[in-house]
């Protein structure tokens, strides 16, 4: 396709159906999109084919006749094992096509995958989401984007499906970076929470008073009182996993490095974090850090 065309119903190729990549590939099912998937672990793309996706045995074979490319993966890693490489979906895609990762993943990644892309006549654009498992269940994500204009306008009726508001940032790599920021700022004030609630019991404070003064007060953002519902309810079962705060903390700290800045705030968050996922917490809710600061 050309670049600044919006397609008619384009064909499209889903990568990782995970927390979220599993709710926004199957909006996209029920917006009507032939949806062809991929997904290391077979099994999670089962659901879906009785729903009508094609599952394809490798991102290459996935990517072959999509005009619109879209990963929801872990990490950098996850994310490399899946576009680049000889069964990759760089290598299965047509050219003009457009590859759009949505995973939280660096800057500088995000910038070498676009390079890839466009050795192979393919558009790339990094558009991370803000929003959780119900948000991604829902169509109510936000879109971070970072890349082309033309390639964001061919794209968008698709991206809408997911979504209730796109920005566009800037160049490949913005929306990358805003994510990561983003969530350096989640990481912080979750662990802050931990402490927060940890002095408040040892404090001895009455908790059923104190807890809505912190909560309705000038601390409590929309994330902590998310977290704090939660651990108030004991329920841990993941919208966003633990080890992926960490992750994401990890890559803030070393984003913020590059630019001789150190991220003092996202360091102690960063260490608690990693604590708390070596203690066994990982793959439970961002909210266990405060079960484990506790
Ligand atoms: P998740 O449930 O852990 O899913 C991760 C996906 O990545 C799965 O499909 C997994 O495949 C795949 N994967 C992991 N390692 C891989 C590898 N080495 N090779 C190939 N595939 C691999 O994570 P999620 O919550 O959906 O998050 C996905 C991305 O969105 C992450 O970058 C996260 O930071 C970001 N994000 C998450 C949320 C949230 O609230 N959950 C919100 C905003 C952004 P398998 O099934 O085979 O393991």
């Amino acid at each position: 396709m050309k670049s600044g065309d919006v397609m008619e119903k384009p064909r499209i190729a889903f990568f990782g159906l995970g927390t979220m990549g599993g709710g926004m590939a199957r909006r996209l099912l029920g917006a009507g999109y032939a949806l062809t998937v991929f997904n290391r672990n077979r099994a999670k793309a089962e659901p879906l084919a009785k729903e009508g996706a094609v599952i394809a045995d490798s991102p290459r074979l996935a990517a072959a006749g999509a005009d619109i490319l879209i990963a929801m993966l872990a990490d950098d890693g996850a994310s490399g094992s899946i576009w680049m490489g000889e069964n990759g979906a760089f290598a299965g895609a047509k050219a003009g096509a457009i590859c759009i990762d949505c995973s939280t993943l660096t800057a500088h990644f995000a910038l070498m995958l676009a390079a890839a892309a466009k050795t192979r006549g393919l558009h790339f654009m990094d558009a991370p989401v803000t929003g959780t498992k119900p948000h991604a269940a829902n169509g109510e994500l936000t879109f971070i984007v970072g890349g082309e204009a033309a390639d964001l306008e061919a794209a968008r009726p698709v991206l809408a499906v997911m979504s209730k508001e796109i920005i566009h940032l800037g160049p490949v790599g913005s929306g990358a970076a805003l994510k990561l920021i983003n969530n350096f700022f989640c990481g912080v004030q979750a662990a802050a929470l931990g402490e927060a609630l940890s002095l408040l019991d040892r404090a001895g404070l009455n908790a059923a008073k104190a807890l809505p003064l912190l909560l309705n007060g000038a601390p409590g953002s929309p994330l902590v009182k998310t977290l704090a519902a939660r651990h108030a309810a004991g329920d841990y079962t993941p919208n966003f996993q633990l080890r992926l705060m960490a992750k994401d903390l990890a890559y803030a700290v070393e984003m913020a490095n590059g630019y001789g800045l150190k991220l003092r705030t996202g360091h102690v968050a960063f260490d608690l974090f990693k604590e708390a996922a070596n203690a066994g917490l990982g793959d439970e809710d961002l909210s266990a850090i405060i079960k484990h600061l506790k």
